[in-house]
């Protein structure tokens, strides 16, 4: 073994702000403990053989040791120090909070957004299910139930068509929708007298032409294909036609192919015999709650009514599987509100569910407005009446994710009837899956699966800059996946 090096200690824990910030707001504790002088005290020591750290704040102190990563391989070596020091930091911290509130999260320490991945490991690893629920309760404090779902969405995966090298994703962003939602923190526009959507649905046809070769290119096949936003089904329907037309063209072979419908009010007939007579098989219509009151709160400009009716038109038009996206904690809604949310889809019977939690990201106009989360009891009631609601329709988790600012520090998850579960939903959380994406606001991935890291390229968010600058995107997917000049 090397000596250990205490620069090594000091150098793993120089970034590590942000994350114990997240640790902190875990409990709920404010930000303001971090200005100096700061309330938390830390001290880190490299022993003989072990990292030790220690958190104090007031009376309050929490201690702890591990021993030092050992490997033959120096690069490895250092890899795996820094990143037991710094999972032994946020533990320590993570126990001092604990001591501090006497709360306990429900996923424990983990404040990661894919939380399925640790499952996944612990079960490549050659953990039986038990024991790697075992392992995520006893190593990270997360409840028992939390680890079970878990389990019970890594079997599902496990059934799913593999992913890897040899297949590809492609995403095409529609950022614009009639109104914004409170909540919202994505870049996308409201479509207003609809003067950008000719010049941006041009940009996106070149981007289309110029980056669907890169498939083929680099000998790979189409595995699932998305058309999100935005609301893609708020384009009117000539330009609506046009983007179905591209698809079909530039992208003729997904396994699955969804087109995001989500504001009710922008469907017609029309729109959805386009949508199955271009081969897309899944939609997603979201009420996000059936509550009128709330619907208005929350600035979405339909009723649940205009809900109701969209079903029923999709099921005339034959649309084969609609999912239904709902959140629970909306402004102002209690548990009888998400109950009747929950009887509705139960009568509406989509054959997805995807049951969020209320998440306040810093450009919302709810976070701008100071608004407050909802209680976390609360909505953790209301997201277990999801859980319940899905089981009821004949439905399983099959993904799951985590975002910051979340009502109960909970989670968003994804269920589905057998054989429902969307591809590119998993792909996307589980990344998994090299993504191509097209349109203001897209992020491309590559993965490289032997080195297990990820190299992207984003497209720009803003509309404006999207269509000056769409040569620029296409270059860095090109980029990205190296096929300059092939
Ligand atoms: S429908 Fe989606 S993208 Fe559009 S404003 Fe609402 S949250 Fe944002």
């Amino acid at each position: 073994m090397t000596k250990p090096d205490p620069a090594e200690l000091n150098a793993a824990l120089q970034t590590i702000h942000p994350e114990l910030l997240a640790m902190t707001r875990l409990f709920g504790l404010p930000d303001e403990y971090w200005n100096p002088p700061a309330r938390y005290v830390m001290r880190a020591e490299t022993l003989s053989d072990a990292y030790q750290i220690t958190f104090s704040s007031d009376h309050l102190a929490a201690g702890r040791q591990i021993p030092i990563p050992c490997e033959e391989d120096p690069r490895l070596q250092s890899l795996h120090r820094r990143r037991a020091v710094r999972r032994l930091c946020k533990q320590t911290l993570y126990d001092l909070c604990r001591q501090i509130t006497d709360i306990h999260p429900p996923w424990g320490s983990l404040t990661g957004v894919r939380p399925t991945h640790l499952m996944l490991e612990a079960l490549a690893e050659g953990l039986s299910p038990e024991e790697s629920v075992s392992r995520l309760v006893r190593d990270y404090d997360v409840l028992p139930p939390k680890a079970e779902l878990l389990a019970e969405i890594a079997a599902i995966q496990r059934q799913l068509p593999a992913p890897g090298d040899s297949f590809m994703d492609v995403y095409i962003g529609i950022p614009f929708c009639t109104t914004r939602c409170a909540y919202c923190s994505f870049s996308s526009g409201e479509i207003g007298d609809g003067h950008l959507v000719t010049p941006y649905m041009d940009a996106l046809e070149r981007e289309i032409r110029a980056c669907a070769p890169i498939i083929r290119q680099t000998g790979r096949s189409l595995r699932a294909l998305y058309v999100g936003g935005g609301t893609p089904t708020a384009l009117p329907l000539a330009d609506f036609r046009r983007l179905l037309t591209l698809i079909r063209e530039f992208f003729p072979s997904a396994r699955e192919y969804t087109v995001e419908a989500g504001r009710p009010d922008t469907l017609s007939r029309e729109k959805l015999r386009a949508i199955r007579e271009a081969g897309i098989s899944r939609i997603s219509i979201n009420p996000q709650t059936m509550n009128d009151r709330t619907l208005r709160v929350i600035g979405r400009a339909h009723t649940a009514e205009q809900v109701q009716e969209a079903y029923a038109l999709a099921r005339e038009e034959q649309i084969p599987h609609i999912n239904m996206d709902v959140i629970a904690g909306l402004p102002g809604e209690n548990e009888d509100d998400f109950r009747r949310t929950m009887a509705e889809a139960v009568r509406l019977h989509p054959e997805s569910l995807t049951v969020h939690t209320l998440a306040l990201k810093r450009s919302s106009r709810m976070s701008l407005e100071n608004a407050p989360l909802p209680d976390g009891d609360m909505t953790a009631r209301m997201v277990m009446d999801g859980l319940q609601t899905a089981r009821k329709l004949g439905m399983s988790p099959y993904y799951l994710y985590r975002q910051k600012y979340m009502a109960g520090n909970l989670e968003n998850t994804g269920y589905a009837l057998p054989g429902h579960a969307c591809l590119y939903n998993v792909d996307m959380m589980e990344e998994t899956s090299h993504i191509l994406a097209l349109g203001a606001g897209g992020i491309s991935k590559r993965i490289w699966p032997e080195e297990g890291h990820i190299t992207r390229a984003p497209n720009v968010s803003n509309i404006g800059d999207y269509i000056a600058r769409v040569e620029e995107m296409i270059r860095r997917k090109e980029e990205l996946f190296e096929t300059a000049g092939s």
